[in-house]
């Protein structure tokens, strides 16, 4: 008997996969990467083919699989490749990558066409010209008349292949004359118009000036837009639209009704400007790339407002032209939105061929992009983190937009980076990657240094325009003059109510929501905490409960200390709430919204809110992080940032570059329209090289700064890190395991790798689990890879339960 066994990844949390016999009529069809339904314990789940085997385990009792799920493997051999280079990688259980790569399998029903190749294509149209010899038997050739006729193709039931027999259907099959594709049927779904603005470069037409309302609404204002939205905003006639679209200065296309595909309206623009020199610049090493064929890494630094999307765009054009297929990751939903809205724009004729994935689609939606993109219907991706699974073969280019954004990596099993995971499937296809940003994450920019990616630079915005103004807001000083603890300093008090004298806009940001940080007693110096978390509860005002933003428990805002019972209870640091509040009494009659997650509970609330404000019917937004990503605000002239160094006392190694990101993403919201920008960040440790070199917007004094300090600290990009946390709700067990791991890491601790541990986790309880931490540093990876794989060969000889331990490579978070 030759190969009649298969190795089969299942959803389990174990790392390895299961031996199944595979009974003879399905042997054809299973094939690596095919999805499979097999019993397992007493349930039926479905897993990946993995391999085809001759040799069976000793000893174990071998079941059947029973049934195969795809006529074509869902997983093509290079994300079988993928998904076993994350598992070895990020130590996690094969099955459970692989669930992570596949589209979601609940409620929808598998449809599978039966199609006509092209060659079955052109050999039915000949049989309808009648008497041609063939290689046909019997009523085979009826059989692909009768799919000739059916443009769709025939549905794969039973009784379709009763039309012809079995073995009549392989032969077809075999020949190459029909294939099967497989698609997911969902409900379905309404669709609506939308319209873009057409005219890419100089207007050669004068525009009336209905047609000038319309050009403004689409090309600056808001960006596409369905039609029913734009006669009503632009006051025009259906007719007129109609006129233009006919006239070619418009564009339209059907997208879905359903809201869950618009999570954010997000009011950017299309971009279709000529690439100015900087850009073309670019441009030509991406192009010198693609020509030299392979694999290769390009870091694109630029700015804010260097105009990254247009390269971008150009790129993946490009790409398409040499036949091949992009994807293109955002750091978050709305994004997504935007880019794939682009692209539909840009590849017009074809804009069927981008699909968008993001984990605000309903399954069914997920599912069906997904098999659009695996029957190679789409060639272009637009989406966030496990995009990067995308199934689509030929693949050219890999974009990674924000590439130091954490979005992109997964706090959950398996934990994988997602721009790392795509520079690696860009090596196993021979493909480009293309990692953007305007504040590259530390680790990119000094492999650009040391020139194992290319560094492509614009270091200016476009048309000219300058980075705004950025000044530090000294609070010591402040304090000094006013003796106020008011998070406003008089400069901010200033500078807004400058603001509304000119009739201009201004952002308030700060970095925590709710109205008070924490509650304490000052009797006893305690603060009230989570019953789940070691974390203090944050004091909500307008909802008057505190709150844990951890595990999202609630409790009323208890009368007295729950320790000491004394009365003298007193709330601590100001939220956004406070924020807020403190705003309307200084500038009464000012109007003024706040964004945050407490006021942006619905899409609804977050579009009305950002609409207002661009509309210019508020004259101050206060928000939280919320607010610094992304938006276009023409009239903005100040952005002030309370606490801005509030992120540079977090215990954590990285604290200094978030914060210098936050602060350069912030001071590039200001100045983007006509009007000059102003930031004033509010700072106590002004003299920080954070703060410093973000008022300067200098990205290589800081980077040369902190990577100094990565050196001296052995920390990445000079170390690999991985974190290992074991955790029990019951603290007896934490600590038992926690001691008993530690026999086995302590022997290994020295030159090849440190071992820093077992301490008490920065957070010390996280709903409910107790948790204790190792830091594990060496100047090799695959020394710590080693000794990872030992760990977790050692609690399962140990009885501790795999649950137990969170093993994260490369983390993120440290806490
Ligand atoms: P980035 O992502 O680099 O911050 P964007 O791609 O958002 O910048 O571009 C900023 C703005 O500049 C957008 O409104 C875009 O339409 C515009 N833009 C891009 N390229 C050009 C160009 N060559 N000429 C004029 N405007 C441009
Ligand atoms: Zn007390
Ligand atoms: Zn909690």
């Amino acid at each position: 008997m030759k190969e009649c066994y298969c190795n089969i990844a299942l959803p389990v949390p174990l790392r390895t996969t299961f031996t199944y016999f595979v009974p003879e009529p399905l042997r054809e069809r299973v094939q690596p990467g095919s999805r499979v339904l097999v019993p397992f314990r007493k349930k039926s789940l479905v897993g990946v083919a993995v391999e085809m085997t001759e040799t069976v385990p000793d000893g174990a009792q071998i079941r059947d699989v029973s049934r195969v799920l795809d006529l074509t493997p869902a997983l093509p051999p290079k994300l079988l490749e993928l998904g076993q280079w994350i598992a070895g990688y990020y130590l996690a259980p094969i099955g459970e990558v692989f669930r992570a790569m596949l589209p979601p399998q609940t409620e929808i029903s598998w449809k599978r066409q039966i199609v006509l190749t092209e060659t079955g294509r052109a050999l039915a149209a000949k049989l309808q010209g009648r008497g041609v010899l063939t290689d046909l038997e019997g009523n085979e050739a009826e059989f692909l008349e009768k799919l000739l006729e059916k443009k769709r193709g025939l549905t794969l039931t039973p009784r379709n292949r009763l039309g012809i027999p079995p073995l009549a259907f392989e032969r077809l099959e075999l020949r190459g004359y029909i294939e099967v594709r497989e698609t997911v049927e969902g409900r379905k779904r309404k669709t609506q118009q939308v319209a873009a603005w057409r005219v890419k470069d100089a207007y050669t037409q004068t525009l009336g000036e209905k047609e000038e309302r319309i050009r403004a609404l689409l090309e600056t204002e808001r960006g596409p837009l369905p039609v029913a939205q734009l006669l009503k905003l632009a006051q025009v006639s259906r007719a007129l639209i109609e006129r233009m679209l006919r006239d070619g200065l418009l564009e339209s296309w059907e997208e879905p009704v359903d809201p869950a595909e618009d999570p954010f309206e997000t009011g950017y623009r299309p971009s279709a400007h000529a690439l100015n020199l900087t850009q073309e610049s670019a441009f030509k090493a991406i192009r010198g790339r693609f020509e030299l064929g392979g694999f290769g890494v390009q870091l694109l630094h630029g700015v804010t407002g260097s105009g990254k999307t247009e390269v971008y765009l150009r790129s993946v054009q490009e790409t398409l032209a040499r036949g091949k297929t992009a994807i293109v990751l955002v750091p978050e939903i709305a994004l997504t939105l935007w880019i794939g809205r682009q692209c539909r724009a840009w590849f017009g004729a074809q804009f069927e061929g981008v699909a968008v994935l993001h984990s605000a689609l309903s399954d069914v939606e997920r599912a069906r992009e997904w098999w659009r993109v695996r029957n190679g219907q789409a060639r272009v991706v637009v989406g966030t983190r496990s995009a990067v699974f995308a199934p689509v073969e030929n693949l050219g280019l890999i974009i990674v937009d924000e590439e130091q954004e954490n979005s992109y990596k997964q706090e959950e099993t398996p934990r994988y980076h997602g721009r790392d995971v795509a520079i690696v499937r860009a090596k196993l296809e021979n493909g480009t990657a293309l990692l953007g940003s305007a504040t590259p994450s530390l680790e990119t920019y000094h492999n650009a240094i040391n020139g194992k990616y290319e560094l492509l630079t614009m270091a200016t915005r476009v048309e000219n325009r300058s980075l705004a103004a950025v000044e530090i807001v000294d609070m010591r000083e402040d304090f000094q003059h006013t003796h106020q603890t008011s998070p406003i300093s008089s400069a901010l008090h200033t500078g807004i109510g400058e603001c509304l004298s000119f009739q201009t806009q201004a952002l308030v940001l700060i970095n925590r929501r709710g109205y008070s940080w924490s509650m304490l007693c000052r009797s006893c110096g305690a603060a009230v905490e989570c019953v789940n978390c070691s974390i203090s509860m944050t004091y909500h005002k307008s909802r008057n409960r505190l709150e844990c933003h951890y595990c999202g428990s609630l409790q009323a805002v208890p009368k007295a200390c729950p320790k000491c019972h004394s009365k003298y209870v007193y709330f601590f640091g100001e939220g956004s709430e406070h924020l807020e509040e403190r705003l309307r009494k200084e500038f009464t009659g000012a109007r003024i919204a706040r964004l945050d997650r407490d006021t942006a509970r619905t899409k609804q609330q977050y579009q009305e809110t950002l609409g207002a404000f661009r509309s210019g019917a508020l004259d101050i937004l206060v928000g939280t992080q919320m607010l610094a990503k992304g938006h276009d605000f023409q009239r903005v002239t100040l952005v002030g940032v309370v606490s801005a160094d509030s992120s540079l006392s977090l215990p954590d190694f990285r604290a200094a570059e978030r914060t210098f990101q936050l602060l350069t993403q912030v001071a590039g919201r200001a100045g983007r329209g006509e009007l000059p920008g102003r930031v004033l960040i509010q700072s106590y440790y002004p003299e920080h090289y954070a703060i410093q070199d973000a008022v300067r917007q200098d990205y290589v004094s800081f980077y040369e700064r902190e990577l100094h300090f990565r050196r001296m600290m052995a920390y990445p990009p000079f170390t690999s890190l991985a974190n290992v946390i074991v955790r029990d709700t019951n603290l007896d067990n934490a600590i038992k395991w926690s001691r008993r791991l530690s026999e086995y890491f302590s022997p290994h601790d020295g030159k090849a790798v440190r071992v820093l541990g077992p301490a008490s986790a920065p957070l010390a309880r996280l709903k409910r689990e107790h948790r204790y931490q190792f830091l594990l540093k060496s100047p090799r990876r695959s020394v710590l890879t080693k000794l990872l794989n030992g760990a977790l060969a050692f609690c399962e000889a140990n009885e501790i339960p795999g649950k137990a331990l969170l093993v994260d490579m490369d983390p993120v978070m440290l806490s």
